[in-house]
């Protein structure tokens, strides 16, 4: 493993131990060339993360085609890339599973919106949800704001 401050991969473990309730491996490590040390975790995942399309077939989950449409519902919004980043990046570890349908997906990103900001969440929602006309997209949005605040 390199080392994070000079990049020499001159490192050594220095002690393990488990950590997070035996789910992860805390290692510290210090570096031969500068010999700072540093801390480094190792934890068991599933291969990759499968998503299941609506038509049925199965892809690699992308946490990066996620990121772009977070970005675009949260443009201009006070929310930041960090929190996005956060999210996306952090989804596979958060979901835990080998499979997911993309419906699930969308819900939990539009859970994770619910909590930051109306708009971008709004607008997630209609290019996220296939609605089949403007009634059930407005519906959608009263129930919205029959859950919390009126917007204004
Ligand atoms: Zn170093």
């Amino acid at each position: 493993m390199k080392c994070p401050y000079c990049s020499s991969n001159d490192t050594r473990v220095v002690n393990s131990r488990p950590a997070d309730e035996g789910t992860a491996i805390r290692r510290r490590r210090e570096c031969g060339a500068c010999h700072r040390r540093f801390t480094s975790y190792e934890r068991a995942q599933f291969e990759a993360l499968m998503v299941r399309k609506r038509s049925g077939r199965l892809e690699a989950f992308n946490p990066d085609k996620l990121l772009d449409k977070l970005r675009i519902a949260c443009n201009k919004r006070p929310i930041t890339e960090k929190q996005l980043r956060e999210f996306a990046y952090g989804f596979e570890d958060e979901v835990q599973v080998p499979e997911i349908a993309s419906e699930e997906i969308g819900r939990r990103t539009l859970h994770f919106l619910k909590g930051l900001d109306d708009v971008a969440y709004i607008r997630f929602l209609s290019v996220y949800r296939d609605f089949d006309s403007v009634d059930r997209f407005i519906e959608e949005i009263k129930q919205l704001g029959e859950l919390g605040d009126p917007p204004g």
